[in-house]
């Protein structure tokens, strides 16, 4: 095994890593209450024989990220940059409702898709993060609730921070196990959402490995052509291979799959754009989350007018289709989609 972190290990392997070293098995139910439930970031205080702690230390971190900023929105959002042991950077985001906190997690530092809309497709990709590393950062958001004493926990997990989640599947199916154990963090699959720019071939490997999370599909734009400028992925599985995938997800499932479309001035919000989007949506089982642009000052793309937007979602719902706009949360830290880029500076971008 190559992890550095002992929370990248499913409850197997670490019980078999146990029984390799001449220790009793069932100490994998101990340890893994003292990292999942306890939530302790140190072996100190472990209470299992003096080698066996001594082995965890020299094998395998507890804890892989250290904080350096903490950004608050005037909307509640939170948005923490932290540094892996290896220096990347990756980040956090939490978004409070009043019902709800969502946790949006990087999967990779930085990120090679390249999307023009995105900031962090402008870093490039440093690594991909292991399971422990993207499962700290959830860790984390308890911790700062508890320490806080906020009456709140993480509800819902999105895998949409920094990274491409397909791209970066074995970990990420791991975070969702590890998520949904009910000796662990004990969520619903209804609460974890990964959402690909389109990674069509891996959509399939989501079903085959029973990963328990929802699907979500940044399609950003209903055209190939626009699709295409906006986004790199759409040039190696264009939008029929992709929807293809969906479909295929879709049959052998029996799930919805959430669209995520973003409205941007004289390229996806124009009423040629809603009629495209109204073919793709039409016959699937399906929902849109919409968001306008969050623009940031490296991109000559724009966001809509009001009354752009008003007049595509007119033409959608008057054919039935559902679509939700989403206000945009964090816009003021540059932690709303497509913002993330390791920034600490709290200026705003548009
Ligand atoms: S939108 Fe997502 S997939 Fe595209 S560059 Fe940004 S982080 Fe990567």
């Amino acid at each position: 095994m190559l992890f550095n972190d002992i929370k990248s290990l499913s409850h197997n392997e670490l019980r078999e890593f146990l029984s390799g070293n001449g220790h009793k098995p069932y100490r994998a139910d101990q340890i893994r209450v003292w990292i999942f439930k306890q939530m302790m970031q140190s072996y100190e205080g472990l209470n299992v024989p003096a080698e066996l702690c001594e082995l965890l230390e020299s094998k395998f971190r507890l804890k892989s990220l250290s904080e350096e900023t903490k950004m608050e929105s005037s909307d509640g959002t939170i948005k923490w940059l932290y540094k892996t042991s290896d220096g990347m950077p990756v980040e956090t985001v939490m978004i409070p409702t009043e019902t709800r906190a969502s946790v949006c997690v990087s999967t990779q530092s930085g990120c090679a898709m390249g999307c023009a809309f995105c900031r962090t497709g402008r870093m490039g990709l440093n690594r991909s993060l292991e399971a422990g590393e993207i499962l700290e950062q959830i860790i984390n958001v308890h911790k700062y609730f508890l320490r806080e004493a906020q009456d709140r926990t993480v509800t819902n997990v999105i895998f949409m921070g920094m990274g491409e989640p397909l791209a970066n599947l074995d970990a990420v199916h791991r975070a969702c196990v590890c998520l949904h154990d009910q000796k662990a963090f004990s969520m619903g699959k209804g609460r974890l959402t990964i959402s690909t720019s389109g990674f069509a071939p891996k959509i399939a490997e989501l079903l085959e490995r029973s990963t328990p999370c929802q699907l979500a599909v940044s399609l950003v734009a209903a055209d190939n052509e626009t699709r295409e400028s906006l986004m790199p992925i759409n040039k190696t599985w264009n939008l029929s291979e992709l929807l293809k995938a969906v479909d295929n997800y879709l049959e052998l499932s029996g799930e919805w799959v959430t669209f995520e479309y973003i409205l941007i001035k004289n390229k996806t919000c124009t009423p040629a754009a809603a009629k495209n989007l109204i073919r793709i949506v039409k016959p699937r089982r399906c929902k849109i989350n919409a968001i306008v642009l969050n623009g940031n000052e490296n991109s000559e793309l724009e966001a809509p007018s009001e009354q752009e937007v008003d007049e595509f979602l007119r033409i959608v719902r008057a054919e039935n289709v559902q679509i939700n706009i989403r206000n945009p949360r964090g816009r003021d830290i540059l932690a709303a989609c497509g913002q993330l880029a390791s920034t600490s500076s709290n200026k705003v971008a548009i």
